[in-house]
């Protein structure tokens, strides 16, 4: 049986124990508390430093979402719904705004590219051009959606032959490239009358291994065609047709009869004429929304050739 006064001193011990854990407890918490305030104590150079770190860790991240929105995205597929695409004729060909106002989120100059995914080639559509803006305006109202439905990632550049001389259509597509590689690694090149609008959305206006014809099946013949003649391409096989906008022959763009026997010299002339000996002058570089126009001196042709 234990005795009164050993009970005691077990009460004790427990007490005492009790009390000790108590007061390390405590004192781990004023320990904790006096970190706290130590840190309060620094506060402001603390929080300097941790909105510092806070900050910079922040913007990696979101330069890293940035990298991730840009290198990641997936390759773009072609939508399986493209099919026969029928030119649209807009009531109101005076001006674009209506056009420009659908496609304000166009960088200037009518460069876009698809949101979500990246696109393999990245397309300059060069357009010869002088006193068509017919043409232009219908050209522009049709192919912005038909190359958007395509995912491409592309340019349109409208090249001005500035003054009367002869019209240089070769020429012209000569300083579109020339013009639009200084503005983006554009890989891939199409070359396009201003009254063509393909009658297929399957007619890719992309670049394989070979040049390649866009239109090679004219359809001047069978249309009779609303808008002032504009031409209309379809493809081989239904997919390359295409509508030629019908028009009469501008003054100042005569057939040239030397053409002919000029391109059946053209593998010896190719060195000595053409990109290597091109000689203009670029009066205005113009940003619309939905195109870039160059406007360029081509000087006059050279009596020798011509
Ligand atoms: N072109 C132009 N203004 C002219 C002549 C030609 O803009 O005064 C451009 C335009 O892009 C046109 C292309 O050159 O579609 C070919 O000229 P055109 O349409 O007269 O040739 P064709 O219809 O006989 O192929
Ligand atoms: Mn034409």
């Amino acid at each position: 049986m234990m005795g009164y006064r050993k009970s005691f001193v077990i009460f004790l011990c427990v007490t005492v124990i009790f009390i000790f854990s108590l007061k390390f407890f405590f004192l781990d918490k004023y320990f904790e508390d006096m970190d706290i305030k130590a840190y309060s104590i620094h506060s402001a150079n603390q929080m300097k430093k941790g909105a510092q770190y806070l900050f910079s860790k922040l913007s990696n991240d979101v330069n890293n979402m940035y990298m991730y929105e840009t290198q990641k995205l997936p390759y773009c597929d072609l939508p399986n719904d493209l099919g026969p695409y029928s030119i649209k004729i807009h009531d109101s060909f005076d001006n674009t705004s209506a056009l420009a106002f659908q496609y304000a989120n166009f960088a200037l100059g009518g460069h876009n590219k698809p949101d979500n995914c990246t696109a393999l080639q990245k397309i300059a559509i060069v357009i010869p051009f002088r006193n068509r803006e017919q043409h232009l305006q219908i050209w522009l109202y049709n192919m912005h959606p038909f190359l958007q439905r395509q995912q491409a990632d592309y340019g349109i550049y409208v090249v001005e032959q500035y003054g009367n001389s002869k019209f240089n259509r070769a020429k012209l597509m000569n300083i579109g490239y020339k013009e639009a590689v200084k503005e983006y690694n554009y890989s891939c090149f199409i070359f396009s009358d201003v009254d063509i609008i393909p009658m297929d959305q399957r007619n890719l206006y992309r670049c394989s291994k070979n040049p390649k014809h866009m239109a090679h099946s004219l359809d001047k013949f069978q249309f009779r065609v609303v808008a002032a003649g504009m031409q209309i391409e379809r493809a081989a096989n239904n997919i390359s047709k295409a509508k030629a906008v019908l028009h009469h022959r501008d003054i100042g763009n005569e057939r040239n009869p030397k053409s002919v026997p000029l391109i059946k010299k053209a593998s010896e002339r190719m060195h000595i004429d053409g990109l290597s000996s091109l000689n203009y002058t670029v009066i205005s570089i113009t940003k619309h929304r939905l195109y870039t126009k160059v406007t360029v001196d081509v000087g006059l042709p050279e009596k020798d050739i011509y």
